[in-house]
């Protein structure tokens, strides 16, 4: 679709388009000078296209002086004819590469500074933190910007798949209460409310499950999750999920709904190879015995990037010691355990032997998936988050809402949600989920280009009621 400034994305350009008068916008990709005739590679968004200065032509003098003061990122607007290019000089490289257009105008809309690293190579060559810093041209490569596109598609082609299978996408708020996943909250503190603190959510969890009770049989969101996790290389503080959410069903329903979106995926949006479908499945026990690990990697052949193996891993359980040896729930507390296993809450040194309806969906190795049949009883569920070491009037305070939402009437529910930039890392073969995030938190936990965390106005700190204590440790 054309714009008042231009006629025609550079990717809509084919053979047909001969003779035709064009206009074009874009950044000089590079500029090559043979001496009367002038060589311009236009990039946008869609393609690059040559455009030729031919000096001997009816082209201006004045035009053809322009041409030559181009540098490479300016960004240019350019008038001229399609023409075919002579059969030796086709480019068989370029999408575009059996045409080119003839320039007749050039107008300079805007200059550039040398780029303070080169974007015609995929990146991996130049330092991290300088990437995220320049993020906006890092993200002009290639390889990035092919990364965007497939982020694009993929959330495309989960909206039309879900919504043709009866899902509603339902965004849930981001100001929130705690809701344990695990790890730390980031918290914002409320001006209207002095000494009280809002909690970004760690997934949409309890929001999702509260949808179930209000009627919403199936739901799901790209749900924007924040975790304040210990830093690490492969780590980043906040994350898209697949978040979905389905009432009256078992098990089977949500892996084999997950397994067809992923195939779907995989197969028509990244372009690769299964390795086994149905997806195999192994129990958690059978994982750790096999492979002691609950996220293997069945890869027959570690070096092909174009198979991905997926699997299955069911069975988790319900509770697992953390490090400072005190219980936490192996997936989340709203997990039901087995029914079969039940009476064991009431067994203090039995329980790390509750089962729960957990699952996870691991690919090369990756956890990629996870969720859980829930727990909708509400009796249960206090015994669960006592067993986890909650008083009764904390499990009131902390999880008063749902408890007291389970009272008017829940459909037995499960879901589960997915880490979008992990499994496209993975998907894609990637080696770090900074890759496919357009603007990442880097490893020391700051955002890309405006370096957050960052001081405030003293003025807004008192209206936050918040003081500094500056002797801290
Ligand atoms: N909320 C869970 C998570 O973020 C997923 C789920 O149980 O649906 O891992």
């Amino acid at each position: 679709m054309p714009t008042l400034m231009k006629s025609h994305y550079i990717g809509e350009l084919t053979k047909k388009e001969k003779g035709k008068a064009v206009t074009l916008c874009g950044w000089v990709n590079s500029r090559r000078d043979h001496g009367g005739l002038i060589f311009i590679d236009l990039r946008d968004s869609t393609g690059i296209v040559q455009v030729v200065f031919d000096k001997s032509s009816k082209l201006k003098n004045q035009v053809y002086k322009l041409a030559s003061s181009l540098r490479p990122e300016w960004v240019i607007q350019v008038k001229g004819k399609i023409e075919t290019r002579p059969e030796s000089m086709v480019n068989p490289k370029l999408a575009t590469g059996e045409i080119e257009v003839k320039a007749e105008k050039l107008n300079i809309l805007s200059k550039s500074k040398t780029l303070p690293f080169e974007i015609d190579k995929d990146g991996y060559e130049v330092k991290e933190d300088l990437r995220l810093k320049y993020r906006y041209l890092d993200l002009r490569r290639k390889r990035m910007s092919r990364n965007i596109k497939i982020r694009h598609q993929v959330k495309n082609f989960t909206r039309d798949f879900l919504a043709k299978k009866g899902f509603i996408e339902i965004d849930t708020p981001i100001l929130s209460k705690s809701t344990p996943e695990g790890a730390r909250d980031f918290l914002v503190p409320s001006r209207h409310h002095p000494e009280k603190f809002y909690a970004l959510p760690q997934s949409p969890q309890q929001y999702k499950q509260l949808l179930m009770v209000a009627g919403v049989e199936k739901y799901f969101q790209f749900g924007h999750c924040f975790r304040d996790e210990d830093l690490r290389a492969d780590r980043v503080l906040e994350f898209d999920q697949w978040d979905i959410e389905m009432s009256f069903v078992e098990q089977e329903d949500i892996l084999n709904l997950t397994e067809e979106l992923v195939t779907g995926i995989v197969e028509k949006v990244i372009k690769k190879k299964i390795q086994e479908k149905p997806f195999p499945r192994l129990t958690y026990q059978e994982a750790m015995t096999k492979y002691k690990t609950d996220d293997p990697d069945l890869r027959k052949d570690k070096k092909n990037p174009n198979i991905l193996a997926f699997v299955w891993i069911t069975d988790f359980p319900m509770f697992e010691k953390k490090e400072d040896g005190t219980l936490g729930a192996a997936h989340h507390p709203f997990t039901a355990p087995y029914d079969e296993d039940i009476y064991l809450l009431d067994k203090p040194e039995k329980l790390l032997e509750i089962r729960a309806k957990q699952y996870d969906l691991v690919l090369n190795s990756h956890e990629v998936f996870g969720g859980s049949i829930r727990n909708h009883d509400p009796k249960i569920l206090v015994k669960v988050f006592q067993a986890l070491g909650y008083s009764k009037q904390e499990v009131r305070k902390r999880f008063g809402h749902l408890l007291s939402a389970f009272e008017y009437g829940v459909p037995p529910h499960g879901g589960i949600a997915g880490g979008f930039a992990r499994f496209l890392m993975a998907s894609l073969g990637e080696k770090n989920i900074r890759e496919v995030i357009p603007f990442p938190t880097t490893r020391k936990g700051t955002t890309s280009v405006m370096d957050a965390p960052s001081k405030v106005d003293p003025k807004q700190l008192k209206e936050l009621h918040i003081k500094i204590d500056r002797g801290r440790k």
